[in-house]
């Protein structure tokens, strides 16, 4: 298995440097755990949407998808148990008063020295009182070198409340997943479309959870874009196994086919019983190699018929299923495949960054159909009026059909590394044999060759470029 060869300090440096992310409020020294996009990393973004929902909701006749509400009723999450224990395990260093969770301390220092050799059992699996003992017995200091509290568990639902008058607010969330708004609209789903059993329904959106671990960049923020799923079935009707094999497949599938990730940057990993959720049959992570460690990245879970079950019970409200053949009522069971939208962003400019010693340049080698921009177009000088009049006619035209950059600056070989950095795959310039035989020259990204090609069939030669460059398909691996 390939070493991840790029450290987080870099790719932090280029998606300040070129626009992908910048520390949120950097103007009043910034906020933990929180981070903006910028113009080239909210198309990036987008196109991550894009290809999520077209490939599990667009493109499937067993899918639909909803848009609810980050203020769900307060009842929602006692039902769903994340009132009662949506927690970590967070100590506190006793000089500094900083918090850090407890797990990701033990794991920092099980990293030092032989210390992974003290470690009889996976951290996941660790209850409280194993955590407490553990940090007592091997004395686990904090980063800053002082000792820590016993861990306590601490809420990540962020809360917050409705109304304008002081005293008469009442208190509420910030969702911190998607899926509940999901099981709360199951009734209205199956009244309202002609879903039947087995069907899923998506949903992409923001998800807030009070994070303290610092320092992971956009993997582990306070407020996060998921893709959730939920899969619903009949469990004497489907078995459950093949349908958690299946969507191992999809998924598999959809990050080295769709996303072009290479597959010896991921790994599946099954959650040992003590760490799952005691709801729970079976858990797996899809964990990428990120260049801080193995970390999940999508998770799939079978969650039984628990969530629907809550919610009905403390709505009071049915949320069963009507067989149309049979009349049988039941409550569906469900299968959940939930990825943070943010660790996909970071997963690929991870990948796809790669240093060409030869020439000299950073290339992001992102498949073309996630690059910000497709296409960049240059006039050769900037000084030569006739040249940027054919190169903006070029530019507007290509505008209409892709994202496109436009560069005047400086020399053209900068103009190249610029878009090099950014995962531009196509650069298009127009130079003085263009004014005679209305050709362009095309370079590409990966190869820095160039050819020329006429401007009447700049747009063909470029949607050829873009099908045939999609990335070859990896079936799943178990
Ligand atoms: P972790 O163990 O890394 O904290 P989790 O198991 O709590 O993650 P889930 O509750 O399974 O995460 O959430 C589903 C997905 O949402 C995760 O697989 C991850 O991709 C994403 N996600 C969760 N928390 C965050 C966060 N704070 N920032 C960004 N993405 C997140």
């Amino acid at each position: 298995m390939s070493k991840q060869s790029v450290s987080l300090e870099t790719i932090v440096a280029l998606a300040k440097r070129r626009g992908f992310v910048f520390p949120t409020s950097s103007i009043y020294g910034g906020l933990a755990n929180s981070y903006d996009y910028g113009p080239v990393g909210v198309e990036l973004l987008r196109n991550i949407r894009q290809a999520w929902w077209q490939s599990f909701v667009t493109n499937r006749e067993d899918m639909v998808g909803i848009d609810s509400q980050i203020i769900l009723h307060p009842d929602t999450w006692v039902a769903s148990g994340h009132v009662g224990s949506f927690s970590d395990p967070l100590v506190e260093d006793l000089v500094t008063h900083k918090r850090y969770r407890a797990d990701h301390l033990i794991e920092e220092w099980a990293k030092l020295g032989q210390n992974s050799q003290s470690l009889t059992k996976a951290i996941e699996d660790l209850s409280l009182d194993e955590l407490t003992a553990f940090i007592e017995q091997h004395r686990v200091l904090s980063p800053d070198g002082n000792p820590v509290s016993a861990p306590k568990a601490f809420n990540l639902l962020f809360e917050t409340a409705i109304g304008a008058v002081s005293g008469e607010k009442s208190k509420t969330y910030l969702r911190g997943e998607t899926a509940q708004g999901i099981f709360t609209n199951f009734k209205n789903i199956l009244d309202s479309s002609r879903v039947q059993l087995p069907f899923g329904v998506g949903q992409l959106g923001k998800s807030f959870r009070n994070e303290v671990t610092t320092g992971q960049f956009v993997f582990r923020t306070l407020e996060f874009e998921q893709g959730e799923i939920e899969y619903f079935f009949n469990p004497q009707q489907s078995e459950w196994r093949q349908l958690m094999d299946e969507w191992k497949r999809q998924l598999w599938s959809f990050v080295t086919y769709q996303l072009g990730i290479n597959p010896d940057h991921l790994r599946w990993r099954k959650h040992s019983p003590a760490e799952r959720s005691h709801y729970s049959l079976e858990t797996y992570d899809l964990e990428y190699q990120y260049s801080f460690g193995w970390k999940e990245l999508w998770g799939l879970a079978y969650r039984t018929d628990f969530d629907l079950k809550q919610q009905m019970t403390h709505s009071g409200k049915s949320l069963e299923y009507v067989d149309s053949q049979t009349g049988d009522k039941f409550i569906p069971h469900v299968i959940e495949p939930a990825v943070g939208i943010n660790r996909i962003f970071l997963m690929i400019l991870t990948d796809a960054y790669s240093f060409d010693a030869s020439n000299q340049r950073v290339v992001l080698k992102i498949t073309p159909q996630l690059a910000p921009y497709k296409v960049a177009v240059f006039p050769l000088l900037k000084n030569k009026p006739e040249l940027v009049a054919a190169a903006r006619e070029i530019y507007q035209h290509l505008r209409s059909k892709y994202p496109v950059a436009w560069d005047e600056r400086g020399n053209i070989g900068k103009r190249y590394l610029a878009q090099d950095e950014i995962g531009t795959p196509y650069c298009v310039t127009i130079d003085f044999q263009t004014l005679e035989d209305d050709s362009v020259t095309v370079r590409h990204r990966d190869t820095t060759q160039q050819e020329r090609v006429p401007y009447n069939k700049l747009i063909e030669f470029l949607n050829q470029q873009l099908e045939s460059t999609q990335s070859g398909m990896v079936l799943a691996s178990t």
